[in-house]
């Protein structure tokens, strides 16, 4: 088969969800030449394309004293929405009354264009529409990632990869070894984005409705077309019962899909106790939630006054030396996944992953030797809070 030669980058970044645009924009500002590259024609991934609008959490409300855990490109994204009226933040300092209660609700369209904007303005170069379909091997590292594109396929190059598609779709397609689901073959239901044909006018627009639980295997194509099949009739069915629906989103929204194995591996005790090893650089909150099908869903709480860390090691991959990851698919066991994929985590997640890369690169050091102080130096420099090493600042301060 024809494949066409592309251009080069230092580091390239599969996937523009809610990680891959934060790794693509932090690799980009410390002068890499990055690219990111999406299947869809939109960034954002599930926060705008499929339509689940809510991004938990930048804080935790557990703690004395200041309460913000996250904040960095992923919070610098959600105040550029809110200054043109597309993003509610709530008080993250308020009492605690649930969860839910500090997600930052953004507008899906409004928040796929400042994606763009941003990623635009720090020179990443975008690969819209063009799936990553194979890679190239040389020995033990990932020679080119080879897409689809409109005009056949095209290799392009890199000296780091960076997997953001959540389903850890780069990592698989290289032969690293993944954990899918429960490892047994069940998955956590999906859920489709359906919009009813009269809606708010509010700006921000939370609008839509949940079809959930979707039945779905996200790493086999015939299953997730027929959990598409599925999910049009139950929401053909609601529309048969009177419900007057205009669209969904183009899929089903996934909850997990392939983790892929790190130098090390996250577990829940660590997540859950909060840990803080040497290479922990950003922090995470929420609690273990494995949404079942016909069951409720099995849930952990954090022990309290205390905040999960993520370790650098667990997104550098075991079996390849120059892939990373961020967002849903990097080393953790089921239970501390289910945590640590929400949507601020996956951001703090990927501005590390991408900041890591570039100080890789520029030091001329394998990633599984990555000089830890300079890194964490470097993230904390750039805004983001880094477990053990930044000042935390007060929500109030956190805004200007
Ligand atoms: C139903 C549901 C409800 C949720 N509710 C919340 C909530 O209320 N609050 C919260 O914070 N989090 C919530 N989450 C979790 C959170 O939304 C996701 O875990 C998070 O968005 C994952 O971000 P990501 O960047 O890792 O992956 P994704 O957002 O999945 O992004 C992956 C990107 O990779 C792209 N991609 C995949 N394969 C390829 C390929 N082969 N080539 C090119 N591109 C590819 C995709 O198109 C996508 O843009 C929810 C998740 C689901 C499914």
């Amino acid at each position: 088969m024809k494949i066409n030669k592309g251009e080069k980058f230092d580091i390239i970044i599969c996937g523009c969800g809610c990680a891959g645009f934060c790794a693509a924009v932090a690799a980009a500002r410390l002068g890499m030449t990055a690219a990111v590259i999406d299947r869809y024609y939109a960034p954002g991934g599930i926060l705008t394309v499929l339509g689940n609008n809510s991004i938990d959490q930048f804080n935790n409300p557990f703690i004395k004293g200041n309460k913000m855990i996250i904040t960095g490109i992923g919070w610098e994204f959600v105040r550029r929405l809110q200054k043109d009226g597309f993003a509610v933040i709530p008080d993250m300092d308020a009492e605690y009354q649930n969860h839910a209660q500090y997600g930052v609700k953004a507008n899906p369209v409004a928040a796929a264009k400042i994606m763009d904007d941003i990623l635009i303005e720090s020179r990443v170069k975008l690969y819209y529409g063009q799936p990553v379909v194979d890679v190239s091997l040389n020995g033990n590292e990932i020679s080119g990632v080879i897409i689809s594109t409109k005009s056949g396929l095209k290799e392009l190059n890199a000296k780091i990869y960076i997997d953001c598609t959540g389903d850890g779709e780069l990592a698989y397609f290289a032969g690293a070894s993944c954990t899918a689901g429960d490892g047994r073959g069940t998955f956590q239901p999906g859920t489709l984005r359906f919009y009813p044909a009269k809606e708010s006018q509010e700006k921000v627009c939370c609008f839509g409705d949940n079809m959930n639980h979707v039945k779905m295997d996200p790493t086999n194509s015939d299953s997730l077309t027929l959990s598409e099949i599925e999910a049009r009739r139950m929401i053909y069915s609601q529309m048969a019962n009177g419900e007057s629906i205009m669209a969904t989103a183009p899929a089903s929204a996934p909850r997990e899909g392939r983790r892929i194995a790190g130098l090390t591996e996250m577990n829940s005790e660590d997540y859950c106790s909060g840990k803080v090893f040497e290479d922990s650089v950003c922090y995470s909150f929420w609690f273990i939630d494995i949404h079942r099908d016909g069951e409720p869903a099995i849930i952990k709480y954090i022990k309290h006054d205390k905040t999960p860390t993520i370790r650098l090691s667990s997104m550098i991959s075991k079996d390849l030396s120059n892939l990373m990851m961020a967002g849903r698919c990097v080393s953790s066991d089921r239970e501390t996944n289910s945590a640590l994929r929400v949507k601020a985590s996956c951001m703090a997640m990927g501005q590390a992953a991408g900041t890591a890369a570039a100080i890789c690169i520029k030091d001329s050091v394998p990633a599984k030797y990555f000089p830890i102080d300079k890194i964490k130096s470097v993230l904390d420099m750039s805004g983001a809070i880094v477990p053990g090493l930044s000042e935390i600042p007060s929500f109030t301060n956190s805004m200007k």
